[in-house]
Formats: structure tokens, sequence, C-alpha cells
């Protein structure tokens, strides 16, 4: 039997509604992601990345297709038992580190493990575990104030992973650090995708930071207009057209 991948969006519409009349962001987008898959979504600002990234994390619904996660569809799904996939098997980072500022990095890390119920020495164990895997052991007891954006974006990543999700999703992760810290950012990410099979997808600007991932998918005016390998001419948007029907493995 053929593996079911942990993405799979079949001909998704996404419109919103306004007082100008329906805004059409994405146009039937079909795409799966594999265990394990290490991917970029690219396009000019107001594509649909974001609108994409938001269904793909059950932030926002969809106005037409499908979406299976892990072979589930999630139409059916209750928001409780939404806000469970969420949580327990999706790690978010976003492009503004969104770290509590008040709390130390190792509170901030463990805090998705406080809503899944465990006690405060797993959180504990757990963050510091992780704090050591995003290169920050001993910056525990330091709050956001007092790191670097690139040590606040490991922060982040580091509270993505809290509860070993089945994938990682980051929307702009490296938007708001400069050219080297960010790939700094990407190279952990790289790093979690081969050592520890983290499957990832990244919306990214940076074409250095798409050249890095294993797959790129470009989106224009709410469509998929390539899928395939980090080519240059895919990077300098011109890669091969996809048919709207046409769903890529
Ligand atoms: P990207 O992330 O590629 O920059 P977005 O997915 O944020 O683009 O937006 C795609 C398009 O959808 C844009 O034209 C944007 O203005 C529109 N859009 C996004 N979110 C909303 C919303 N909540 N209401 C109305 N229009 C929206
Ligand atoms: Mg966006």
């Amino acid at each position: 039997m053929a593996e079911t991948p942990v993405i799979d969006v079949r001909n998704v519409i996404k419109d919103f509604p306004s007082e100008a009349g329906v805004f059409r962001a994405l146009h039937g987008v079909s795409m799966r992601v594999m265990q394990g898959e290490l991917l970029s979504i690219v396009g000019p600002s107001g594509s649909g990345k974001s609108t994409l990234m938001n269904i793909i994390g059950c932030l926002d619904s969809l106005t037409e297709g499908q979406y299976l996660f892990d072979g589930r569809d999630i139409s059916a799904f209750e928001e409780a038992e939404l806000a469970h996939l969420r949580n327990g098997s999706l790690g978010f980072v976003f492009q503004q580190f969104n770290l509590l500022p008040r709390l130390s990095a190792r509170q901030n890390v463990g805090l998705p493990l406080v809503y899944s119920g465990r006690s405060r020495a797993e959180r504990d164990a757990k963050a510091e575990e992780l704090l050591g895997l995003v290169g920050l052991a001993g910056k525990e007891r330091s709050r956001p104030m007092q790191l670097s954006g690139g040590q606040q974006q490991r922060v982040a990543i580091a509270r993505a992973l809290a509860n070993d999700p089945r994938l990682l999703l980051a929307d702009e992760p490296t938007g708001a650090l400069d050219t080297k810290t960010g790939r700094e950012v990407l190279d952990m990410v790289r790093r979690l995708n081969r050592e520890r099979g983290v499957t990832a997808i990244i919306v990214t600007h940076d074409p250095g930071v798409a050249a890095s991932t294993d797959r790129v998918v470009r989106i224009h005016d709410g469509r998929i207009t390539y899928d395939g390998p980090p080519t240059a001419e895919a990077l300098a948007g011109a890669g091969r057209q996809v048919a709207a029907d046409e769903t890529p493995a």
C-alpha cells in the first residue's frame, strides 16, 4: 500500500467575502507532503502563501475542496478536535517569534506542554532538551528581550517542537532576521529535518532559503505554478507550469 501523505490538499479554493464582493485567494490548489519532507513555499507578496499555510495549519477553513491530514478529512472535525490536532500534531513558527515576554526561554518552550497537561518537571526537562537541540543550552532562564533575534527564533522553534509534532509550519521564519542569522536558523531546521526526520514547510521570500530545501512550491495569484526541485529557474520564478488538476507527489 502506498504511504499516506501527512498533508493532502485537494483542489482547495479559499474565498474571502467583503463588502466589495468575494476575493478568491486560492483557486484550486493541490499538493501533497510526505513524512520527512522539507519544502518551501515561495511567491510574491499577496499570492496566497499564508492563506495556504493557515489552511494547512487548521487555523482557517477552506471554501471548497478537501484537506486530509494523515489521511483524515478534517472538514468533519469539531473545533475541539482541530485544537487538539493543532496543539498535538503541528508546530508553528512565525516571522515575529511570538514569545511571551515575561516568561523565560524554558517556560516559553514548555508552554504547549501546559495545554497537554504535563507536569512542571516534565515540561522543564523537555524544554531543556529542546533548547539544547537548538543550540541554546545555558539560556534556559533568559527572557526573550535578553536574546538576539536569531536566538528568539530558535526558542520559537524549540517551542514548536515541544509536542513532537508531525509537521513544522514556518511562515517567513527568517523574515525578521538579517541574512546571515536567517541562514543559521534555516540550517537548524534542515538539521532537524535530516537528523530527527522533522517534516517542515517553510514560507519564504528568500531564494537562498528556498534553495536549501528539497522541494519548492511556487504560488502566483492563488495558483501553484511550480512544484519541484529548487532549480535556478524555479527560484527565479520561471519554472515549469503545473496544471491545476495535477497532484504532484
Ligand atoms: P502572502 O502570504 O502570499 O503574502 P496572503 O495569503 O496573506 O498572501 O494573502 C493572499 C491574498 O488574500 C491577498 O490579496 C490578501 O489581501 C488576501 N487576504 C488574506 N487574508 C485575508 C482576509 N482575512 N480577508 C480578506 N482578504 C484576505
Ligand atoms: Mg504571508
